[in-house]
């Protein structure tokens, strides 16, 4: 598996198998497959169709260990920010392309309230 950058900003592809391919979707990276809606960033990067890309690099950071050099250089900045707000928040990560539902998202209109906080 390997991580490259291209254009700036940087957007991130992977080099990876098909049997890797849980890696970079649990990172949060999307499948560039072609019938692509336009604009695409893959495409506009210069990245070849049937590979894992992503234009976020809080999601590419999560397979840096993967990275050469111009992937590397590109999460640079960035890792450092991420460690700095890891060092004061370091219990809670939110997994990229997921959204967690709001707080009471769920809850149950009961008739005593009669609000919703959204
Ligand atoms: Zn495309």
């Amino acid at each position: 598996m390997r991580l490259h950058a291209v254009g700036a900003p940087a957007v991130f592809w992977l080099e990876a198998s098909y049997e890797e391919r849980a890696v970079p979707k649990a990172a949060g990276f999307w499948w560039h497959g072609g019938n692509c809606r336009q604009p695409c960033g893959a495409c506009k990067a210069g990245i070849a169709l049937k590979v894992w890309w992503t234009p976020k690099r809080e999601c590419a950071t999560r397979l840096v260990e993967h990275a050469d050099d111009a992937a590397n250089a590109a999460l640079a900045e960035h890792q450092a920010t991420v460690a700095a707000s890891r060092a004061t928040d370091a219990a809670v990560e939110i997994p990229c392309g997921v959204h967690a539902l709001p707080e009471g998202g769920r809850r149950v209109r009961d008739g005593t309230g009669g609000h919703s906080d959204r």
